[in-house]
């Protein structure tokens, strides 16, 4: 089928030619025997204007162009008189290629973000899901091209795994018995040995593990894909499948590995405020009037870099001065994300790295500080979001690492290939994970981390 597409009809200028363009009809008005119908085809959040007068057309076919049919146009590209929009097509044949009657769920403008993602099938056909879309993959080609230009390597670390990752147990299992009719040993435990894999495994929560086997091969490598994390917060910032980005770095320490963070982001930012400008604006004025503000703010500023210890002492002195908190936050506490968010947005004003955490609070593959307390984590906290990186330098000493995992109590027997890393050839390195979505909240102004990704899962909502 030959068309034009509506961006690039948008652009052309060679008025008087003929053009067919195809899509979805936002909206139509008509007046004194001419009709205007607002076309669009999810190639930009742009409109190209049709208009057509009645008497060329029947009248059964006007009446089937109403909002959200599809349609075929064939007319005549001619110079706009209307404002805002450089050329419009005069219709000469018109074809309904899909009727859409007034059962349509998005009839009306204005429905509110919990209504929409009762219809998340639908809703992509919004202009704020089209940009929020559109942003998503434009986001995805800037982390590759990123890491692509600076050598590293796209490596595929699986999904299905029998190590937990993050030590969590928070895991989604994966198995191919009937379990109304599980095999047990003699003490009641269940047996795996006839399962799929022989063994217990679930979705990974993380490809970080996999990740540095490519790492202390091939010296800096970047995973992107799907995890799973079966954690019941219900919050606006958790899904139970979203998309991460970890890199993982051969000879790199905290500096090197901050320095990567900072200016990942940025790249990434900027790469949106470069190549997504129309749905940026557009999300400006319909959704968040500071996004662009607050993009162009964090290309300007240096993150700040602050160890937690100095974080802890900000929030203990910001509680003094009458700063309410819902949760504790002492030495040695796990901050909540209204902890980031009082450090990145009153205090600081820009975004900041943390580094050096209590050891209990983070995994155990970190690389421990001299103080014997504290652990090279690195994490990047952003105003609207919070956690927005989870990094660290990774324990490279075998004897260090071991100690830790026993420490803990954790099984090593799952955990020999790992363990190999550090055995043969073990070299310093580091690596963090930034969550997909979370960058796109950040970069659309959205609230709900529902809304960044076409078919959010979350407890209790596995529909589409
Ligand atoms: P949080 O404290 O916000 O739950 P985390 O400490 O569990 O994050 P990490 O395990 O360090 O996160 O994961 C790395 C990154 O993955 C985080 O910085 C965040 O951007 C993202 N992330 C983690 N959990 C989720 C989730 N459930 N949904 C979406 N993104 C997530
Ligand atoms: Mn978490």
């Amino acid at each position: 089928m030959k068309r034009t597409k509506v961006i690039d009809a948008l652009k052309r200028t060679d008025f008087g030619s003929e053009i067919t363009v195809m899509g979805w009809v936002r909206s139509k008005r008509g007046s004194k025997g001419i009709f205007f119908i607002a076309l669009n085809d999810g190639s930009t959040i742009k409109n190209v204007q049709i208009v057509g007068e009645d008497q060329h057309f029947d009248e059964e076919t006007v009446k089937l162009i109403t909002t959200g049919a599809c349609l075929k146009v064939v007319g005549t590209l001619v110079e706009s008189p209307a404002s805002g929009q450089a050329s419009e097509i005069q219709a000469k044949e018109i074809e309904v290629l899909g009727e859409c009657d007034n059962t349509y769920p998005l009839q009306k403008k204005g429905a509110s973000w919990e209504y929409l993602r009762t219809v998340a099938h639908m809703r992509p056909r919004t202009n704020t899901f089209g940009a929020i879309l559109r942003i998503r993959h434009n986001m995805a080609m800037a982390i590759h091209t990123y890491f692509h230009e600076h050598g590293f390597y796209y490596f595929h670390t699986p999904l299905i795994t029998a190590s937990d990752c993050e030590g969590a147990g928070n895991m989604f299992q994966v198995t191919t018995k009937n379990l109304y009719d599980l095999k047990k040993d003699d003490e009641g435990k269940i047996d795996y040995s006839d399962d799929f894999f022989g063994e217990q495994v679930a979705l990974t929560v993380s490809g970080q593990l996999e990740g540095e086997l490519g790492a202390t091969a091939l010296g800096q490598i970047y995973t992107f894909g799907p995890t799973f994390r079966a954690e019941n917060s219900n919050t606006p910032r958790h899904l139970a499948e979203f998309w991460m980005i970890e890199p993982e770095m051969a000879f790199y320490d905290k500096q090197d590995l901050m320095d990567l963070e900072e200016d990942f982001i940025k790249y990434c930012v900027r790469w949106a405020l470069d190549n997504c400008r129309d749905d940026l604006e557009f999300l400006n004025k319909m959704v968040d009037k500071t996004l662009i503000e607050r993009l162009e703010g964090v290309l300007k500023e240096d993150f700040v870099r602050l160890p937690y210890t100095e974080g802890i002492e900000i929030l203990q002195e910001a509680i003094k001065n009458g700063k309410k908190f819902e949760f504790p936050c002492q030495w040695g506490d796990d901050l909540a994300s209204e902890h980031e968010r009082y450090l990145v947005e009153e205090h600081f004003k820009k975004p900041v790295i943390m580094t050096d955490y209590p050891k209990e609070i983070k995994a155990f593959y970190m690389k421990l500080n001299e103080d014997g307390k504290t652990m090279q984590g690195t994490d990047v906290l952003f105003p609207q979001i919070g956690e927005i990186i989870g990094g660290s330098v990774r324990e490279e000493s075998y004897d260090k690492l071991m100690a830790e995992i026993d420490r803990r109590g954790m099984e090593t027997e799952k955990l020999q290939w790992y363990l190999d890393t550090r055995r043969w050839g073990s070299c310093p390195h580091a690596g963090f994970g930034l969550g997909f979505e979370r960058l796109i909240l950040f970069v659309t102004g959205m609230q709900n981390i529902r809304d960044v990704i076409p078919f959010p899962r979350t407890p209790k909502n596995c529909m589409f």
